[in-house]
């Protein structure tokens, strides 16, 4: 399970507060210094730890909270639904277009896993009754292309690739090969580069504009931390994104990208990867992940 160095240490202060009857705000106040440190731990952008902390404690010790009969079960949920708000509250699905096809543009850098998340997309569209076609504009690593149509045939998902070709260029094509065999949904797997530079940029530019995409996902390393944050700015900034889908959630045991995300970037987390097989792929859901969290 992801998370769990996190999980451990709030799950141990909640197991504090839930095993005695009464509460002071002191003891509160006690609590939350725990839950600070331990969400700093887990990679927590700061401000939004201090956010955080503050909207908990300001529930917690107002209202009817101390003096219920339950205090501790009463701030532990309070807990719960402040980590779920943190999330984004529900599942956010993706923006389909009034009239297919659907263009959704996966970005991110190299190796944050756009290639897998293309494939695991696609079957998860199929899945859902959807005819998805892949576009292969990861045109700068001869062996990205393989890859793709590997991932991709095992999905049982096609693609749409002109080798090495202009990365516009495969992109209109790709948008006129589904009006043609009227594929629903087009999903453009892009360059990524080791670091964000302006060619990257431009060309995600390039592509946004010439084919009219619908919904810019960003791919992102779960495991990367604040990293990931700071990526997801970057890109927001100069390309515009709309959601974000987080890789490698399986492997990362701090949490602090997925709890940090949608406070410091406003963009929902609309899916993620959970391992490297097709089928390790989840919607997001924040309700689900602070239950997780919490246990
Ligand atoms: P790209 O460069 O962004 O296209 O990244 P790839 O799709 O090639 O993925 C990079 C590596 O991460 C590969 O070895 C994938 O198998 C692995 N990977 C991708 N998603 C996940 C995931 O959710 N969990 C784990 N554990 N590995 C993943």
């Amino acid at each position: 399970m992801a998370f769990e160095g996190l999980s451990e240490k709030l799950q141990n202060v909640m197991k504090k507060l839930s095993g005695r009857g009464k509460l002071s705000e002191a003891d509160v106040k006690a609590a939350m210094r725990e839950v600070r440190l331990a969400l700093l731990e887990a990679d927590v952008n700061y401000l939004v730890v201090k956010d955080f902390v503050k909207k908990v404690s300001e529930r917690a010790v107002g209202g009817e909270v101390l003096s219920s009969l339950t205090p501790g079960q009463q701030v532990i949920k309070i807990v719960n639904e402040e980590l779920t708000a943190l999330m984004g509250k529900t599942q956010a699905r993706i923006n389909y277009a009034s009239a297919p096809p659907t263009v959704i543009m996966l970005v991110g850098l190299q190796g944050a896993g756009k290639t897998t998340m293309a494939a695991k997309l696609g079957l998860n569209l199929k899945k859902q009754g959807k005819k998805p076609l892949i576009a292969a504009c990861d045109v700068y690593r001869p062996a990205a292309i393989d890859q793709l149509k590997i991932v991709a045939e095992k999905a049982g998902v096609p693609v749409f690739e002109q080798g090495q070709g202009q990365p516009v260029k495969i992109a209109q094509g790709a948008k006129a090969e589904c009006q043609r065999l009227l594929y629903d949904t087009l999903i453009i797997d892009t360059a990524g580069r080791l670091q964000i530079d302006q060619a990257m940029m431009d060309e995600v530019k390039a592509i946004r504009q010439a084919v009219g995409v619908h919904e810019v996902m960003l791919v992102l390393d779960a495991m990367t931390g604040q990293e990931a944050v700071n990526v997801a700015s970057s890109f927001n900034e100069q390309v515009g994104v709309d959601s974000v889908i987080l890789t490698k959630l399986d492997g990362d045991t701090r949490g602090g990208a997925a709890l940090s995300l949608r406070a410091v970037t406003g963009k929902p987390i609309k899916f993620c990867g959970v391992g490297e097989k097709l089928e390790d792929f989840e919607p997001f859901y924040p309700d689900r992940m602070a239950n997780r969290i919490l246990g």
